[in-house]
């Protein structure tokens, strides 16, 4: 039955040797859930509420929006993060100053330096639709750089009664102190477009740097590396939700470094499922040896042709 139902494209994903892969969806809100079969979600964008308004959304708005997903996924995880405003997702009413360098600037969780509030109300709403709803809720912040702003926003998500908190990985330093970020947290979740946008200092949006910004750099694979080797030393989840989760070949170099969920749009499930059913445990840890020791991008994708695929 289980051979059945991956043929016909759908069924939790899972290595050809039956190693569970998570597969969730990258979300802005429960429009974006489709027709409901997904696993979970990996990542709930939360700031879609909060863009393009004078105000803040209310306590109550944001308890609506929260559970509305939630509901949809009874005993299923959803990853919510909180506000990832500043630099490309600028935020009027947060009063924020004109910045020369916005991407290294006051973004992610570092906005509620200097309005907490903001966050602690989201927190509120968050805890508050996780009590009415059965599905496992997970949160996270954004742009976390030291430890002591991953402690600092453990402590205030866990005074909120919220038991799976964790911190994205967006940042080398981040990734650096991946082991020291998990004595902290309960899991990382790698955000590949911003940590391959500061590993290699080149903006995301910059069209002529894409070469840089390829998710198969040996550099950024790297980095990825750690994080997966720290996940496995504390025995906690570590995932991605960056765009190279959507790679479906790159998805299998992904699981062999360690990491234990994909997050991706929807569209991108079918094939990255397809992929990691073709192949063991084993291949994905050789790719992941192969793509690791390449000198460039080209070289790590030609590897995987050598490897057979
Ligand atoms: C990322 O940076 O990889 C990520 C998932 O977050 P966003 O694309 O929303 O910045
Ligand atoms: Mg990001």
């Amino acid at each position: 039955a289980a051979r059945e139902s991956r043929s016909a494209g759908r069924g939790p994903g899972r290595t050809a040797d039956g190693h569970p892969v998570p597969l969730l969806l990258n979300i802005g809100s429960a429009r974006d859930l489709g027709t409901g079969d997904a696993e979970g979600v990996g990542l709930f964008r939360t700031e879609f509420l909060f863009l393009g308004r004078g105000d803040a959304p209310s306590f109550d708005e944001q308890v609506a929006a929260y559970t509305a997903v939630l509901q949809a996924l009874p005993g299923r995880r959803v990853v919510i993060r909180t506000l990832d405003a500043g630099s490309d997702k600028p935020l009027p009413f947060l009063g924020l100053p004109e910045e020369a360098n916005p991407a290294l600037g006051v973004r992610g969780l570092r906005t509620a330096r200097n309005r907490p509030e903001v966050l602690d109300t989201q927190l509120d709403a968050i805890a508050e639709a996780a009590r009415a709803s059965d599905a496992e809720t997970w949160v996270m912040a954004p742009m976390v750089s030291t430890v002591a702003e991953a402690a600092g926003f453990a402590r205030r998500a866990r005074a909120r009664g919220l038991r799976h908190v964790g911190v994205m990985v967006e940042v080398p330093a981040a990734a650096l102190h991946a082991r020291r970020l998990l004595a902290e947290v309960d899991f990382l979740s790698i955000g590949t477009n911003d940590l391959g946008q500061y590993a290699f200092a080149a903006d995301r949006q910059h069209g002529e740097l894409a070469d840089l910004l390829d998710p198969w750099q040996p550099g950024l694979l790297g980095l990825i590396a750690m994080c997966g080797e720290a996940g496995r030393e504390a025995g906690k989840p570590v995932g991605v939700c960056g765009e190279a989760a959507a790679d479906p070949l790159l998805a299998t170099v992904l699981v062999g470094l360690g990491v234990g969920s994909l997050s991706m749009a929807a569209p991108s499930v079918p094939g990255v499922r397809e992929a990691l059913g073709r192949h063991s445990m084993q291949e994905c840890r050789e790719h992941a040896r192969l793509a690791l020791a390449a000198g460039d991008p080209a070289e790590a994708r030609a590897a995987m042709t050598g490897a057979g695929h």
